[in-house]
């Protein structure tokens, strides 16, 4: 029996006696930046060797910066310039740098990008290239005119530049690289950076010599040098002695198996804590751990799902509600039936058999289905047995964010309310 003044939100608030996380939890997020990187002194000296060049007033080197995510190159990109800002403001013998950080996924025009550099010169409203509407030539020139004006190196980042080249192509590393011909006063370096070692095969070979000048690779994390990483941000972020001592050693293990991603390691530790503290349990443990891998898992297929082309959706929900209303298991030839019949309550034109096939093998490459082969004796012919292995009801809710296939879903529930 419940006494008076008891209510269901007691243990929450008798958490709060012994908490996990003191009220810093931001520090465990990878926009934070540290004060000091651990493992990365080699490949920051060898950048700010590079760009030192800048601090005398000459052009630095073009740079293109590789490897894998969670490698800490944006973490290492932020930090050196916030270590030349201060150089330049502290030191009477250093030159004018202008340092200008843009995320091409966040920016991803051509336009975007060229007006997002120009607008870092700008103090006031007035002054600002607008989002759309200027002719590129204009925008172009505006971004030279104040590249010339700011005076000194100007130092432009670009983050995560395979995703500009591969939607917008690379026209505008042509024009930036071009600009310290167009100029007199004023002087421009690239640094691209990217965990896509490829991309340059999409890009002419004149603007890939020019921006290769100087190539810096960020090699993976080892689980050693992840546990230090999160050492320090555990320090910040949790209450003394809210970690089990193996919690620290199993995330960087983890992580350092999925590619020596330290955001990947960040991640599985704050939401093994968040976890822990929703339990109202007292310390975080392993099993929080093992917990928050799996959540994060499943984060990403949903995120997987989320951005799936729209056929491949239609197919996935032809699949859905194939097996939610017969059996466990398909045959590709009732899969496509149903497919075809879900594309003409969307009217949607069908893909042909063939692009299906090829469709349900990548869906079975992501994990989301699994088809195995089955043949029917001698003469009787193959087909595959298509399984899903996603949660049906999550994963309907998420494809029914996109309209289309909410309008099937909606069709599919009123007539099996009609029989
Ligand atoms: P990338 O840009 O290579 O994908 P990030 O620089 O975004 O990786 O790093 C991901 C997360 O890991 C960030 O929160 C970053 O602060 C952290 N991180 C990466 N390397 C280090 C390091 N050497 N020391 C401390 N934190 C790091
Ligand atoms: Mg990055």
């Amino acid at each position: 029996m419940r006494t008076e003044n008891e209510t269901i939100f007691d243990r929450y608030l008798e958490g709060q006696t012994r908490r996990i996380f003191k009220n810093e939890r931001h520090y465990l997020r990878a926009e934070y930046i540290p004060e000091y990187l651990p493992h990365r002194d080699e490949e920051i000296s060898q950048l700010a060797g590079i760009l030192s060049t800048a601090l005398k007033g000459e052009r630095p080197s073009n740079i293109l910066i590789f490897g894998k995510t969670g490698t800490g190159k944006t973490a290492c990109a932020k930090y050196i310039g916030k270590e030349l800002r201060r150089k330049v403001e502290t030191d009477e013998r250093a030159k004018k740098v202008n340092y200008v950080y843009i995320n091409c996924k966040v920016v991803d025009t051509e336009y975007g990008v060229l007006a997002a550099i120009g607008n870092n010169f700008t103090r006031t409203d007035d002054e600002k290239i607008p989002f759309t509407g200027w002719p590129m030539e204009k925008v172009y020139n505006h971004l030279k005119d104040r590249i010339e004006a700011a005076k000194g190196v100007t130092l432009i980042i670009l983050d995560e530049i395979d995703q500009h080249v591969y939607k917008s192509g690379g026209n505008v590393l042509y024009l930036l690289t071009n600009l310290n011909d167009e100029m007199q006063g004023a002087k421009v370096s690239i640094i691209g950076i990217t965990n896509d070692s490829k991309f340059t095969d999409h890009l002419e070979m004149r603007i890939k010599t020019r921006l290769g000048e100087e190539k810096v690779v960020f090699p993976p994390y080892n689980a050693d040098e992840l546990k230090d990483i999160l050492v320090q941000r555990a320090d910040m972020a949790f209450e003394k002695g809210a970690l089990e001592p193996a919690v620290i050693p199993l995330c960087s293990a983890l992580a350092a198996q999925e590619h020596g991603d330290a955001r990947r390691a960040l991640d599985l530790l704050r939401v093994a804590g968040e976890i822990a503290e929703r339990e109202c349990a007292t310390i975080v443990a392993e099993r929080h751990v093992h917990k928050a891998k799996n959540k994060i898992e499943l984060d990403v297929l949903n995120e997987i799902i989320r951005s799936l082309p729209t056929q491949s959706k239609v197919l996935l929900t032809a699949i859905i509600m194939g097996t939610e209303a017969d059996t466990t298991q398909m045959t590709t030839g009732e899969v496509y039936d149903n497919y075809r019949e879900m594309c003409r309550v969307a009217r949607i034109s069908p893909l042909t058999q063939r692009r299906i096939t090829d469709l349900i093998s990548e869906l079975d490459m992501l994990g989301i289905i699994s088809a195995t082969l089955k043949s029917f004796g001698r003469g009787g012919g193959r087909t595959r047995l298509i399984r899903l292995s996603v949660s049906p009801v999550e994963t309907k809710s998420i494809l029914s964010e996109d309209d289309e296939i909410r309008t099937i879903v909606d069709y599919r529930s009123r007539q099996i309310r009609l029989f």
